[in-house]
C-alpha cells in the first residue's frame, strides 16, 4: 500500500499518519518529494485499518500499489534517484560513462587503462579486484591489492571508481576502497550479499542476472532498498536467448521500460551483452538514444594479453571513437556527457 499526502500537507500531518501507521504495526518509509510526500507502508498486517487512515488530514489517497516492487517503483516516487558522483550526477541529465579493464590485473596495466579512458571523457574506473570467473581454473583477480591498485589511480587521476564485491564478508573491505560498490550477474538473488550491500551507505550498482526478468531485477533491488541504502544503480548486462552471435542479447528495450517503472538510474554495459570488440560500440551508441544514463564499458591498452574478457575489451583508440561518437546522441536526447575532474 501507499498513502499520497496533498501537496499541502504539513509537517504535522505527515508526522500524525507516520505514527498512526506504526501504531497499526506497519512500518512507514516516506518519500518526500517536489510534488508533496508518499508514504510506503511495509509489512504485513491489518489493511483495512490502513485504509481508513484516508480519513486524516492531509492525506489524498491510501491506495494499493500496482507493483510487486515497492520502494524502487515510479509510482512510489516520481522523481528520479539521482547518485551524486565527483564526476557528475547519474540518474540526472548527465551521461555517465565507466570504463576500464574487466580485471585490476597489475599496477602498469590498471594506470594506463585508466589513464587511457580518463583522456577520452570517462568519470568512472572500473576494475575487478574479485572476479567471479565461470570456470575456478580461471583469473580471480588480485583481492585487496587490486583494490589498493584502484585506490591509487582515483587518487591520481580524479576518477570515482566502482568495482565488484561477491560475498558478503567482502563488503565493508570494497566499501573502504570503492565508490561504487558493483553486484555481479552472477550474484543478483544473492540475498544475503543485498542485505549486506543494503546496510552501507555507498552506492551499490545492481546487475541484472543473465536469465532474470526486469521484475526480479526489480525486487532483487528491494531486498537493497529494504535494508536502507537507495542509492540503487540498475544495469542492463545482456540475457541468455537462443542467439550465439554474440555473447548475451542486449535487452536494451529493459533500459525504457525501466525508466518507466522505478526512479532509479539505469545504465548499460554493452561488453558483456554484447562480447565481441566490434559489435560494443553500436550497442553503447544504442544505450544511450534508448534513454539510458550511462554505460560501463571494458577498455584494455593491449587486449591480446588480458586475464579476463580480453575478445570484448575495446582498444583505447576504439573507446576514444566510440566517446566522439556518443557526444551527438547525448545532445540529440537532451543528456550531458559528463567529464572528469579538472586537474
Ligand atoms: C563484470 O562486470 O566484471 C562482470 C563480471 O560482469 P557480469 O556480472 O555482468 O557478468
Ligand atoms: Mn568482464
Amino acid at each position: 500500500m501507499i498513502i499520497i499526502m496533498d501537496p499541502q500537507a504539513t509537517v504535522a500531518q505527515i508526522s500524525r499518519v507516520l505514527r498512526a501507521v506504526e501504531e497499526i504495526g506497519f512500518q512507514p518509509r516516506p518519500s518526500h518529494g517536489k510534488n508533496g510526500t508518499v508514504i510506503g507502508v511495509m509489512g504485513a498486517g491489518d489493511n483495512a485499518r490502513l485504509r481508513e487512515l484516508a480519513s486524516l488530514d492531509g492525506v489524498a489517497e491510501v491506495t494499493t500499489m500496482n507493483t510487486p516492487f515497492k520502494l524502487s517503483a515510479r509510482e512510489y516516487r516520481p522523481e528520479s534517484t539521482i547518485v551524486e558522483l565527483s564526476g557528475g550526477r547519474l540518474g540526472g541529465d548527465d551521461f555517465i560513462v565507466m570504463a576500464g579493464p574487466c580485471s585490476v590485473e597489475s599496477h602498469d596495466q590498471l594506470f594506463d587503462a585508466a589513464r587511457a579512458v580518463r583522456a577520452a571523457g570517462a568519470v568512472v574506473l572500473r576494475g575487478g579486484a574479485f572476479k567471479p570467473r565461470t570456470s575456478p581454473y580461471s583469473f580471480m583477480g588480485l583481492g585487496e591489492e587490486g583494490l589498493r591498485l584502484l585506490l591509487a589511480a582515483k587518487r591520481e587521476l580524479g576518477l570515482d571508481v566502482i568495482t565488484e564485491a561477491m560475498a558478503p564478508d567482502q563488503v565493508a573491505l570494497v566499501a573502504k576502497y570503492a565508490d561504487i560498490i558493483q553486484i555481479g550477474a552472477r550474484n543478483m538473488q544473492n540475498y544475503a550479499l543485498l542485505e549486506e550491500v543494503g546496510r552501507i551507505r555507498k552506492p551499490v550498482m545492481l546487475k541484472r542476472g543473465m536469465m532474470s526478468t526486469v521484475e526480479e531485477l526489480l525486487l532483487a533491488a528491494e531486498y537493497i532498498m529494504s535494508n536502507g541504502n537507495q542509492q540503487v544503480i540498475l544495469c542492463e548486462r545482456g540475457i541468455r536467448t537462443f542467439e550465439t552471435a554474440t555473447r548475451n542479447t542486449c535487452d536494451i528495450s529493459a533500459v525504457p521500460v525501466l525508466k518507466d517503472k522505478t526512479h532509479l538510474p539505469v545504465i548499460v554495459d554493452p561488453s558483456h551483452a554484447v562480447g565481441v570488440r566490434e559489435y560494443i560500440p553500436a550497442v553503447a551508441r544504442a544505450a544511450l538514444a534508448a534513454g539510458a544514463d550511462g554505460i560501463i564499458v571494458e577498455v584494455h591498452c593491449n587486449p591480446a594479453e588480458a586475464l579476463s574478457d580480453g575478445a570484448q575489451a575495446l582498444t583505447p583508440s576504439m573507446f576514444a571513437d566510440l566517446m566522439e561518437t556518443l557526444r551527438p546522441i547525448a545532445a540529440a536526447v537532451g543528456k550531458n556527457m559528463a567529464g572528469p575532474q579538472e586537474g
